[in-house]
């Protein structure tokens, strides 16, 4: 009874100062806050030890599950040596080693670290990027971007405007530069009888024809590769990828792989990009970066786009984009013990395993009325929830059915937390056989009452 009372009590005293993220505050009259005290594994526990199965990943940042032992001690053991130093005239060994790591994992070609501290702001970095090296190459006039329908790249105004979905854009339109948006392959959409590769093909001409008619005017053509995850995790065909890396070259514009959600095994290979064999001008990376630890984000990029902005100061052509925590290395400590669990357990390889079972657990959902697709790219798997499933009439958004499951889930010990009336799996790879059924099970009864 008193742990209960400390639960209230945290959840009473937060509702006087915090102003959560991505939250109707007024939500919290009737919704209960959880307060988490802490995590083990997929595991979360709040302060009267009820636990909830974190099936998000906590907004797909975790990979080997909170508090993780390795990634613990890495953590440790560097903030005995040094917590935080400026990155700009100095260095720090764990930085060193991590742009050693990752240009040793990514697509070859890709040998340039440029360090920031959250997704957005990676993607601040890769379009400021992309504009400025077209800028120090004569053409001042590549200044536009293309983007695809129902992507998402974050919230600050770069990001935002260089993404489509309308819930977190629309009201600030008018702060947002104009950018080209271009038809999205996502593969929800496809005609019957369609396969997903036919579809991904047939709905590139949108992506040619924008880039034949705006190529001169723009820096770059920005995407997530396989997987619109904030859109609802819509999903599209590697083949895609493949064509636009063809004609980025073909039309001079940088091609923009935005890996924040995908990058790190989510999509059945450690980078999504794999999948089509290509190497994108600039890849942005973070979330599972620190396997969930802490903030830290990466553009890697090539030599050429380097040598763009190498010359002497009073060219003024350098890359004067700076955050004060930008390589932190108690963060890059994580991230390396991060990559050191990938390799010593063959993370990839036990994920297709995984992945295999979450398939099998899903799959008794197929035939339910109210279930438009079940979609499955790698560690992302989605259910489309629907008003009627012949004629694919989705619910009124007004209806908030996601919430009921979510508020349904959390009774049940699942945090699952949908995408408006898409629901996902997108868990931590240490996902045991028996929360894969509490999960299933849990799922399974929350749409029945969702929908109901
Ligand atoms: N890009 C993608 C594809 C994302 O999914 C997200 C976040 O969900 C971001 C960028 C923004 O990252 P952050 O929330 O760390 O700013």
């Amino acid at each position: 009874m008193q742990d209960r009372s400390r639960n209230q009590d945290i959840a009473r005293r937060d509702l006087g100062v915090v102003w959560h993220p991505c939250t109707q505050m007024k939500d919290h009259e009737s919704l209960p806050l959880v307060p988490i005290e802490r995590g083990e594994g997929a595991w979360l526990y709040d302060f009267d030890g009820r636990r909830y199965l974190d099936a998000i990943s906590s907004w797909w940042v975790n990979l080997f599950g909170h508090a993780n032992p390795r990634i613990n001690a890495a953590v440790r053991a560097q903030l005995e040596k040094l917590e935080h130093v400026i990155l700009a005239g100095f260095t720090h060994e764990p930085v060193l080693r991590l742009s050693e790591r990752l240009t040793g994992l990514l697509p070859a070609g890709l040998t340039r670290c440029f360090y920031a501290d959250s997704g957005s702001a990676a993607v601040e970095v890769a379009v400021k990027m992309s504009f400025h090296y077209w800028l120090n190459q004569g053409k001042p006039g590549k200044k536009h971007f293309i983007t695809l329908a129902n992507s998402y790249h974050g919230e600050t105004l770069g990001a935002l405007a260089v993404g489509d979905v309308e819930l977190y854009k629309s009201l600030y339109r008018p702060l947002l530069m104009e950018v080209t948006t271009v038809a999205s392959p996502d593969c929800y959409l496809r005609e019957p009888g369609e396969t997903w590769e036919e579809h991904s093909r047939r709905m590139f001409a949108h992506m040619e024809r924008a880039l034949a008619e705006h190529a001169h005017e723009t820096a770059a053509v920005i995407v997530e590769p396989l997987v619109q995850c904030a859109g609802g995790m819509r999903m599209y065909h590697p083949v895609y990828l493949q064509m636009l890396r063809e004609a980025c070259d073909r039309h001079g514009v940088h091609l923009i792989a935005d890996e924040i959600a995908v990058g790190f095994g989510r999509t059945g290979t450690l980078f999504a990009c794999e999948q089509a064999n290509i190497r994108p001008d600039m890849i942005c990376l973070s979330k599972g970066l620190t396997g969930g630890y802490l903030p830290l984000s990466v553009v890697v990029t090539t030599e050429d786009m380097y040598a763009a902005f190498y010359d002497d100061y009073t060219k003024l052509t350098a890359f004067l984009h700076s955050h004060s925590y930008t390589g932190n290395p108690l963060a890059c400590a994580a991230a390396l013990a991060t990559l050191d669990i990938f390799e010593s357990d063959r993370v990839i390889e036990t994920n297709r395993r995984l992945a295999a079972r979450m398939a099998a657990a899903a799959g008794k959902l197929a035939d339910h009325p109210n279930v438009a697709e079940i979609r499955q790219t790698g560690m992302i798997l989605a259910i489309e929830l629907v008003r009627d499933r012949q004629s694919r009439t989705p619910f009124d958004w007004r209806e908030r059915r996601g919430l009921r499951l979510y508020e349904y889930a959390l009774s049940r010990g699942v945090l699952l937390r949908p995408l408006g009336h898409v629901v996902y799996w997108m868990p931590p790879y240490v996902l045991e056989d028996e929360q894969l059924e509490l999960l299933a099970d849990v799922t399974a009864q929350g749409i029945d009452i969702a929908c109901a």
